[in-house]
């Protein structure tokens, strides 16, 4: 099945297969002609399956084939991307450029963390296409410098991600201002209750579609545990990325504190590293971004929210510095590996304090991963398991929002219910007692 077969039109098959893809996903079989057909559709994918493409190159056919639907002379917005988190929202914006290179269209992002000034400059001139974070879009919405009276086409795009971020209330507000009759199309990797009632209600009879989960497809990724001490899992990062050579790894931290202090700690190794999380600010991300997308940064260190939505094409290591405390943060992490066919690793130094965590994630990906300790950095077997530092007492972790939702379930009916979510009482880590605070994981208002 090629791209011209799924009915796309040859302006936007051109630019993809230059771009080096020539056969569609199993996401994009599905949701392409779906999209085209311009009904509703509810998909069930996550990231690295293909999905930006799977509702981008539609959307350019549909726009280019029908002339704006307006009387006035300025170009008003046919279509709206909504995203969680501004790395998201650039990199689906770059995708519509890079698809829309031969069809007259005009496209933007908007996110928080910059000026406004310039968004404002850009809205003024007229887009077709609008790639927004649901804090920043609702700003211009307030100061009346965005008009999305003629939205033809709504995306939302990692919508559990986006509830989990706390954007329902803008999410809410922001559909109260469209249109009423008008595409939508709704991404997302899980279905909670809450996600299943924003379907319900945004929804007209939609087309219905899922992939298989990353972590049923998670086989092209080599995934390793290395136990260590606790205090030596910066001495043994040091040693693998240097005698493995490795030349780009994407290493997550569980807290942003934890992220700053291994890039010290790398830089004294003279290992280049650099830390995105939400508290660094928007440029010092994406010069980030760009420095190890470009190859320059030999590592990026990153926090579960901050690194959603990364995509970096082959990348071939990732290293869990630190377990994450959601056992699905694990496949979200491993899944920015072996992305789209390609092969890669991720391994995971796990010490004593983890031990529970490992078993969740386990559990989850319904395979016990296979351990090898590194010689040099064997762990102590009369170690005593700590209770785990999810936030930095002065608020650089993660959090500082409501809980994750209860409920979510996955789409892929394989995939087993995940661990029950700490709403009411903690689940006990580590075999001491530890509890898990209530999953206080959001990161401030990151879309805006
Ligand atoms: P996404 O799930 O949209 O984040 O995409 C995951 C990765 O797959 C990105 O690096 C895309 O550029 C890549 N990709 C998208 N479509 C295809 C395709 N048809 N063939 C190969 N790779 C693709």
């Amino acid at each position: 099945m090629s791209f011209i077969e799924l009915g796309l039109s040859e302006a936007i098959a051109r630019a993809v297969t230059e771009h080096g893809y020539t056969i569609p996903t199993p996401i994009q079989t599905q949701a392409i002609p779906a999209v085209l057909a311009g009904g509703d559709l509810l998909a069930g994918a996550q990231t690295g399956t293909g999905k930006t493409a799977g509702f981008t190159l539609p959307i350019l056919h549909r726009l280019s084939a029908a002339a704006a639907n307006s009387a006035t002379s300025a170009r008003p917005i046919r279509a709206l991307i909504l995203t969680p988190t501004r790395e998201l929202a650039a990199q689906v914006e770059e995708s519509v450029r890079t698809y829309g290179k031969y069809v007259k269209l005009t496209s933007t992002v908007i996110f928080g963390g910059v000026g406004i000034n310039p968004q404002i400059k850009l809205l003024k001139h007229g887009v077709d296409i609008l790639v927004a974070t649901p804090g920043r879009l609702l700003d211009h919405m307030q100061q009346g410098t965005v008009d999305l009276s003629k939205i033809e086409i709504l995306v939302l795009d990692e919508a559990d991600r986006m509830l989990d971020m706390g954007f329902i209330k803008d999410i809410r507000r922001i559909l109260a201002a469209l249109p009423k009759k008008r595409q939508n199309l709704l991404f997302s990797a899980t279905f909670s209750d809450e996600i299943k009632t924003l379907a319900d209600g945004l929804l007209n009879a939609p087309a219905m579609i899922e992939v298989a989960r990353r972590n049923s497809t998670v086989e092209i990724i080599a995934q390793k545990i290395h136990p260590v001490d606790r205090d030596r899992k910066h001495p043994l990062l040091t040693h693998l990325i240097k005698t493995n050579q490795w030349s780009q790894v994407l290493v997550f931290t569980r807290t942003k504190h934890g992220a700053n202090k291994l890039v010290e700690q790398l830089g004294k190794d003279s290992i280049t590293a650099l830390a995105i999380h939400g508290n660094k600010s928007q440029s010092a991300r994406t010069r980030a971004l760009a420095e190890f997308k470009d190859g320059s940064l030999q590592v990026l260190v990153a926090t579960d929210i901050a690194a959603r939505g990364i995509d970096i094409d082959q990348l071939p290591h990732v290293v869990n510095y630190d377990l994450p405390n959601i056992p699905e943060d694990y496949v979200h992490r491993i899944g920015r590996t072996g992305r789209a066919g390609a092969t890669g690793e991720a391994v995971s130094l796990v010490c004593v304090d983890e031990h529970e965590m490992l078993k969740d994630i386990e559990k989850l990906i319904k395979r016990t991963l296979p351990k090898e300790i590194i010689a040099g950095f064997e762990p102590d077997p009369n170690a005593r398991a700590q209770p785990i530092q999810l936030r930095s007492g002065n608020g650089n972790g993660n959090g500082g929002g409501r809980g994750r939702p209860q409920g979510r379930t996955a789409v892929a009916k394989s995939r087993p219910a995940p661990a029950a979510q700490p709403h009411g009482p903690a689940k006990t880590f580590g075999g001491n007692g530890t509890s898990r605070p209530s999953a206080p994981r959001r990161s401030g208002g990151r879309g805006r």
